[in-house]
This record gives structure tokens, sequence and C-alpha cells, in this order.
């Protein structure tokens, strides 16, 4: 009777009895995205979606379907897999979304990294493989390397990942994304810092079509949303995450959020919102220990310019909050490398007494208004004129001027070397753009705050 069977008469035959093995949701998981392609010589090929599900399909279930195969047909069927071949551009462009927010999407991401021209947004330079692990980090490292290993019904989605600044979080988001992409080349994979998200949301309501937002997420995959509290009292965009955190959660797709704080210390977010952050995983990132800090400046900076073993042990001990501030230190150091033999503690010594606290206060404010353009730190001190960067470098030394002592000519050094006029024509150029474009007086107000509460917390780093 078996060798009758067609193939697919075959495996529907043999799925009716995997049904009674298997619980709900491992079947419809793992057994009903597989699809029969052939039987020949009782080697039933079977096409699966992804190399993952290849891997664990094969590990865990092959006894099971083989059995049932067996029974069914009476002969000794053996297994065959195949991943399914998944034209990803084709995927990509089926995206149902307005054509418009896509190409927003891309001109944001472009304008950030140059050389990132995917919607994905992910800069390839973060990855798992680079960032160093301590007992600070364990757990928020951990489950997000889970989520980036099983990208579809895990339960430690969403992840919230929560720290002070610089400790690694939005490092923690690119690598998942990282390893996402390059495994499961089917899935769509978007990293989109919250402002960029609020923008987007904001544009498509502008638009002739304010569903393509909800469209565009919908097709989304794996979704990676990086500073949640610059949702504070954005109802709407608030309310429409809302509706896709819930799709997203139904269809067991991962969400991985960071914040600056716990989920219940957010202020400004709807509750029901909060309460969904904390359905799956809540971990917080510590200031790590002097061996993770020295691990980390190794890692970054030990084999490309040979820095003594001291000299980083020196800086790590110094700095006792965030790892952005001692790779400012050592990126300060190698940039006046050239005036000096030798990088010893004597020059760090030199570098750090330089970086005064003052000095500290305009990184802070570099790095908070760099987090909120998402414009990386390497372009608001470097030379590119784009319309953007430059309106985000003016208003940030336009809050330098307000909350530091700094001569003008100290400021324009701090923005990668600028002299005083430029510093005088930013600070005039954003005195009268407050004063007429409200968009902008609102933005320097939400700056404001977030570094008024940053330098209240902690003045003096050293
Ligand atoms: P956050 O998003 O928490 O403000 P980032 O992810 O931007 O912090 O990290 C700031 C810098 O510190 C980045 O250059 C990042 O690569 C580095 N960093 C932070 N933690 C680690 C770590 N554990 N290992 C390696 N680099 C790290
Ligand atoms: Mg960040």
């Amino acid at each position: 009777m078996s060798n009758l069977l067609g193939f697919e008469e075959l495996w529907d035959k043999c799925s009716l009895e995997l049904q009674k093995c298997f619980d709900d949701d491992t079947f419809k998981t793992w057994i009903k995205p597989i699809v029969p392609k052939d039987l020949k010589d009782n080697r039933l090929s079977l096409e699966v979606p992804n190399n993952f599900f290849y891997e664990w399909v094969s590990d865990h279930y092959s006894d099971v379907i083989t059995n049932a195969l067996n029974k069914i047909s009476g002969n000794n069927i053996k297994l065959v897999y195949c991943v399914r071949k998944i034209d990803i551009e084709q995927k990509r462009n089926s995206i149902s979304a307005n054509r418009r927010i896509i190409n927003n999407h891309l001109s944001f991401i472009k304008k950030n990294f140059a050389d990132i021209d995917d919607i994905s947004g992910l800069n390839p330079k973060y990855t798992f493989d680079n960032f160093i692990e301590g007992a600070c980090n364990q757990l928020a490292k951990s489950t997000a390397e889970s989520i980036a290993k099983i990208p579809i019904n895990n339960p430690f989605s969403p992840l919230m990942i929560h720290s002070d600044v610089g400790l690694g979080k939005t490092h923690l988001l690119h690598a998942i994304g990282n390893k996402i992409k390059n495994d499961f080349k089917d899935k769509i994979v978007v990293f989109i810092p919250t402002t960029v998200f609020i923008e987007q949301f904001i544009n498509s309501i502008r638009s002739n079509d304010p569903q393509e937002f909800s469209r565009f997420y919908r097709d989304v995959d794996v979704l990676l949303l990086d500073d949640v509290q610059f949702l504070k009292d954005k109802i709407k965009t608030q309310e429409n995450l809302y509706f896709i955190f819930n799709q997203f959660y139904q269809m067991g797709k991962p969400i991985v959020l960071t914040s600056d704080k716990p989920p219940n210390k957010l202020e400004g977010l709807q509750t029901r919102l909060v309460s969904r952050f904390k359905w799956g995983v809540t971990a917080d990132i510590n200031t790590p220990d002097l061996e993770t800090k020295i691990a980390i400046l190794e890692s970054k900076f030990a084999n490309e310019y040979n820095i003594p073993k001291p000299v980083l042990e020196y800086i790590a001990q110094r700095v006792n909050s965030n790892i952005r501030e001692m790779e400012g230190i050592m990126i300060t150091a190698i940039a006046n490398i050239s005036s000096y033999h030798d990088i010893d503690i004597a020059f760090i010594k030199k570098i750090i007494n330089k970086i005064a606290s003052n000095d500290l206060v305009v990184d802070k404010i570099i790095d908070t208004v760099s987090a909120y353009f998402m414009i990386s730190i390497e372009d608001m001190l470097g030379k590119n004129r784009h319309k953007d960067i430059s309106l985000a470098r003016q208003i940030a030394m336009y809050i330098a001027k307000k909350y530091t002592e700094c001569p003008l000519k100290t400021i324009g050094s701090l923005f990668g070397g600028r002299d005083h006029s430029t510093v005088i024509h930013a600070i005039n150029t954003i005195e009268l753009l407050s004063r007429n474009d409200k968009k902008i007086k609102n933005t320097i107000n939400i700056l404001n705050k977030e570094i008024e509460s940053k330098i209240n917390r902690k003045v003096k780093v050293f």
C-alpha cells in the first residue's frame, strides 16, 4: 500500500500522526513549516525555512518523524533536508509598505553610517565576538545571544536591556541583529533608534497613507528599538508601538529594547506599554569591574596601537563610570600621539588633566546630542557638512556654551579642532532658529533636560 502513496500524501498522513506526538506550539513552530519535495528510493526530501530550523529539527525530531513515516509507509524511509532558497532582495522588495518610508529609513541609515546601505540599519562593527563579557553584563549578553540564536518564539523576548549611558546597550542590539542577519538570511531585521521611529511615525501621519508605518513593521521579523526613554509623552507613537508590539508578540517575533532606566522608572510612558516591556526578560548592565574594563580597552586598542598594559590599567582605574569615556581618553591620546614618542602613564595623566571637568560635560553633551539625532560621534566631530549633521553639531555647540565655562576656543577644539568663529556662528544660528522654529526649540528643551539629569548625577568622572 505504502509505495503507492505520493510524497505529498505520505507527508500529510505523517503530519497527522506527528500532531498527536507534539503539543500545539511545537507542532506549529517546527513541523507545520516543513514542505515535502520529493520521494525517491525511500528518501523523502523535506524543505525547511532556514539553516537553524534544519539543525533544530534534524537534532530533535528526526527520529520521531522517521518513526511516523515508517509506520505509515511500512518502509525504511530516510530523511533528506534542504533549506528553502529565498531571494532576500525579492522578500525585501515585497515589503508591502510604501516605498517612501523605506527610502526614508534608508536615507537615515546612509546619513549616519556611510558604509551601510541596508534597511536593517545594522553596523557590522558591533558583534558578540567583540563584546567583552563580565559580571556586569552577563545576563544581558547571554539573553541577547539566546534571542539571536533562536529568533522565533523565544521565551526571553521581549528583552529589555537597561543601563546608564555608554555601557554597551547599543552594541548588544547591533550584535543581535548582525548575528540573525547572518544566520537567518530570510529574516528582515530592523535596528532603529527611538527618535527615528518617532520621526517615521510623524512622517507617516503627514503622508497620504498613515497606515504605511504599521505596514512596514508588520513585515519586519526582528525589531531592535534603541533608547525607548525618548518615547516620553509621545502618546500616539506609543499607541502604535503597542499594536506593533502585540503583533510581534503573537507571532513569536523577537523584540529587543534598550533604555537608560528600568521599565518601572520610565516616565511619560503608558502603563500598558511598560507592562508589555516586562513580559520577557529585563536585564541591566552595571558599571564594569576593573578586569572587564581592561579587557575592553585591550580588545579595542592594544593590538592596533601597541599600548602598554600598565597604561590600559591606569585608564581603567581612573575612569569609574562609562566605557565610552574610557574610549574617549584613548582616542584623544592616540590623536595626540604624533607629538610624543610613546603612550606612557605620564602622557595619559596629561591627557586626563587636559580633559578637565568642563570638557567632560562637553563630552556628555556631544554624546547626548549624537544619541538623540543618531549621528555618530565621528560625524559630530568630523567635517561632514550634511544639513542634519551640521544642525546637530551646532545645537551641541550652543548647549556646550550654555552648560560650561569653556572659552569658545576650547569648545571649538573639543568639536574636532574648529576655531572660535565657527562656534560663534553656531551659537548665533541656533539662537535665531530656536526663536523662530518650535520644533528646534522643543528639541533643545528635551536635550537640556537630558543633559541636566546627567550632569547632576555625575559631574565628575574621575
Ligand atoms: P550605550 O548604548 O549603553 O550608551 P554603547 O553600546 O554605545 O553604549 O557603548 C559605548 C562604547 O563602549 C561602544 O564603543 C561599545 O563598543 C563599547 N562597549 C561597551 N561595552 C562593551 C563591552 N562589554 N565590550 C566591548 N565594548 C564595549
Ligand atoms: Mg546607546
